[in-house]
């Protein structure tokens, strides 16, 4: 029959409904897809939390509800340790506590009220490398639910964010970009925002931050950005990296970074001891990493360092 269509690993032929795919088109029977990932499950050592698709060339991976479906034994096994050991929560409110704490040493500053931190890896998305701009969209929509509560603010996943991106039909984030490992800048943050979130305009100034006339002018956008109020984050990038900035002091111009760039299983209550001062810290690798987050997530930066550290910066104001 013409319908049928070939599993790419056995060649035996199904009807499609009976080939399952993560979008990328590779179709396999769930035999060949329970032997994939059990083989690649198969010991604590060699599991991982991302899998490939079994085309080598393929970038897609497989999503964690997939797995959990088509993985069994031991392998189901590890894969949902390793599910466990992920379970990173959002930091709600990690601003306001910020902002609060005496650790925050800056007096006369406006700023958004309150964010929540999301950063790389948090709720069992594996994002290390790329999701930091789908991490300062997560930062952005929940300062704008705060300020215009709607019924049912649930802020999207980076894999939603991949979808609504590749439904707007612009060729610079098409399906196929979905589920795979693809960066996103303030452009397509834009058209995100502006399709979705119609309350919101959103503007990109792109600037060349090494010439001081533009620079200078670019701060005092971000000062007149947070005289307004309940102003919204800003994101930035710089082609390599994406940061939010979330407020500006009025003296000495130091900008308040939320920089989604860390990945370590810290939580709120870590954040609140390290900002009140009682955070013991430990001297294994790991407690290394988890201080350097709790120094790093949200901190004072002087504008001039943190932009002359590249030249070029596309900078997202919404309103
Ligand atoms: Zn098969
Ligand atoms: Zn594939
Ligand atoms: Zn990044």
């Amino acid at each position: 029959m013409s319908e049928e269509a070939e599993c790419l690993i056995c060649c035996m032929e199904y009807s499609p409904d009976e080939l399952p795919h993560q979008g990328c088109g590779h179709r396999y029977c769930a035999d060949c897809w329970g032997g994939y990932l059990n083989s690649k499950l198969e010991t604590k050592d060699s599991a991982r939390l991302l899998i490939s698709c079994p085309d080598t060339d393929c970038s897609h991976f497989i999503r964690k509800d997939f797995v959990l479906q088509y993985a069994t034994g031991t392998a189901l096994e590890n894969f949902q340790e390793l599910v466990t050991a992920h379970e990173i929560p959002v930091k709600r409110s990690l601003l306001r506590t910020f902002l609060d704490s005496p650790y925050n040493k800056q007096e006369r500053s406006s700023s958004c009220t309150d964010a929540d931190y999301f950063h790389y890896e948090c709720l069992c998305e594996v994002d290390t490398g790329w999701g930091c701009s789908y991490r300062c969209v997560q930062i952005l929509l929940s300062v704008f639910f705060r300020n215009a509560p709607l019924d049912d603010p649930e802020i999207a996943s980076v894999y939603e964010i991949q979808k609504k991106l590749a439904k707007l039909g612009n060729p610079s984030f098409k399906s196929e970009h979905v589920n795979t490992p693809t960066w996103i800048g303030p452009y397509e943050i834009q058209e995100f925002v502006e399709n979705y979130f119609t309350q919101m305009k959103a503007n990109v100034s792109d600037v060349i931050t090494v010439d001081d006339e533009s620079r200078v002018g670019l701060i005092s956008q971000i000062h007149a950005h947070f005289q307004r109020e309940n102003p919204l984050p800003l994101i930035c990038a710089n082609g390599k990296k994406t940061y939010a900035i979330t407020g500006i002091t009025s003296g000495d111009e130091r900008i308040l970074v939320m920089d989604p760039h860390y990945q370590e299983n810290v939580s709120s209550a870590d954040f609140s001891s390290f900002f009140e001062g009682n955070y013991e810290q430990r001297s294994s690798e790991e407690d290394k990493r988890k201080h350097e987050m709790l120094e790093n997530a949200i901190r004072w930066e002087t504008a001039e360092n943190f932009f002359t550290s590249e030249p070029f910066w596309s900078v997202l104001f919404c309103i």
